[in-house]
């Protein structure tokens, strides 16, 4: 969609094709826990209006898969046989989710929680459950089990760390999570996973490593996603853990760009190379790699992940590194906690500079600790007060509050 829009807005008249293996238009995934609590209807969950494709002349081949990429031919191949040239070739072709080899994974009402389909049939699934188990406490597996919990269902989420998202959160947050979901009735068991799905053609219960079993009628397995690079890999583009590109979402051979969860680019707060599956980091590296395509010049100046999450009534915004209290090497971790209040806040500082942040509960002021972050300002003057409520551009030393105004950036991208 960001690179469409993009190109359109550079080129009103050169063909655009679009292959999607889903059959409806470009929706929000992370709109998909809504709908299924009943929270939205499905035309909410839509991104654009149905006439998108149409109003900006593109050729929507909906539902259908590319299967093969000849560079040399520069020519896509779909699933179908038909054959489409390309000068250009942006690969968006975002991830899969993870499922580790089990035991009993074909029985019915087994679903992973990824997209339209998922949910669609999740919904339906839900006219005959009471019970559900999900594999998973990360971001999307607490999404699922605090959805189905909205449905009536009795969710248990099953995790393979000792604590609920782990990945993105400290310890504390994920205390406050786990505390937030048993309140609301959902049990979170940690430091273990299911080693057999039980059930005849439909699963009824799982067991998981230590024995323990767990009656169900619908298990949800949302274990991570991996980068679908199978046609970068096909097409001989340089991979690590995502398809490689550079700030301008180039790839390692001319004419081929990628974008989103597929693809690997620079973290500029990690200092590392690393897949950002995140939505803005998605649309945003789509128009950099549109506005390219068309012949500009855009460069991706900074990037790293950015996650504003809700669960139950506790918001969570965190941004750049999550350094846990066990392991701050040349960190240093500023924080308040009360868990009565729901409420945490960290600045994980690296020689006074803002190298992360956690905010729950109450989650202003998220943008100026991000332009903070990115400007690499030094707020060791300042440091207690990023702590007050009402802390804003005026709370900060009057050089420095122009100097942020002045490089403020717009999604971080930057015109040449
Ligand atoms: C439940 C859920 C909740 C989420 N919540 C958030 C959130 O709160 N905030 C946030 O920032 N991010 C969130 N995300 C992540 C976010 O949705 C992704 O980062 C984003 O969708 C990535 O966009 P993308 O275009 O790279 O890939 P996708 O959105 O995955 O789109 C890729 C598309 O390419 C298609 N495709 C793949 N291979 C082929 C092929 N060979 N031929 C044709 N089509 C193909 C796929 O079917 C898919 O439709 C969430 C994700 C999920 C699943």
């Amino acid at each position: 969609m960001g690179c469409i829009e993009m190109l359109r807005s550079i080129d009103r008249s050169g063909t655009i094709a679009l292959v999607a293996e889903e059959t409806c238009r470009v929706y929000s995934r992370a709109l998909i826990p809504y709908y299924l609590a009943g929270q939205i209807d499905l035309e909410k969950m839509y991104y654009r209006k149905a006439d998108f494709y149409e109003k900006l002349n593109v050729a929507a081949l909906l539902g259908q898969k590319a299967v093969d990429i000849d560079t040399g031919k520069k020519e896509v191949l779909l699933s179908g046989g038909e054959k489409i040239g390309y000068n250009k070739l942006l690969l968006a072709t975002g991830g899969r989710p993870l499922i580790p080899p089990m035991e009993g994974l074909d029985k019915e009402n087994i679903f992973t929680f990824l997209n339209m389909d998922d949910v669609l049939k999740i919904e339906k699934a839900l006219e005959n459950a009471q019970r559900a188990v999900v594999l998973g406490g990360g971001v999307i597996g607490l999404m699922a089990a605090e959805a189905l919990c909205k449905k009536g269902l009795q969710a248990h989420v099953v995790e393979l760390a000792g604590r609920v998202l782990a990945p993105v959160v400290d310890e504390p947050v994920s205390s406050l999570l786990e505390a937030l979901f048993a309140e609301k009735g959902v049990q979170v068991t940690t430091n273990n996973t299911i080693k057999e799905i039980k059930g005849g053609s439909a699963v009824d219960g799982v067991v998981l490593t230590d024995g323990t079993q767990i009656p169900c009628d619908m298990l949800v397995l949302a274990m991570g996603v991996a980068p679908r690079i199978e046609l970068g890999v096909q097409a001989g583009l340089k991979i690590d853990r995502g398809i490689l590109v550079n700030e301008r979402m180039e790839t390692s051979q001319a004419d081929l760009y990628a974008c989103g969860d597929c693809a690997q680019g620079y973290d500029s707060v990690a200092g590392i190379s690393k897949v950002i599956p995140l939505w803005p980091n998605a649309y945003l590296g789509g128009r950099i790699a549109g506005a390219n395509m068309a012949g500009g010049r855009r460069e991706n100046v900074w990037s790293t992940n950015m996650n504003s999450m809700h669960f139950f009534d506790l918001c969570l915004i965190t941004a750049g590194l999550n350094v846990s209290a066990e392991d701050p090497g040349g960190f240093v971790n500023i924080s308040r906690l009360d868990m009565q209040k729901k409420y945490y806040r960290k600045f994980i500082l690296r020689e006074g500079r803002i190298a992360g942040f956690i905010l729950a509960g109450k989650i202003s002021r998220a943008g100026i600790f991000v332009n903070l972050m990115r400007t690499k300002a030094d707020v060791s003057q300042f440091a207690d007060d990023l702590f007050n409520e009402d802390f804003g551009y005026g709370s900060i030393p009057e050089n420095l509050r122009w100097e942020l105004l002045e490089k403020d950036l717009i999604l971080g991208v930057v015109n040449q």
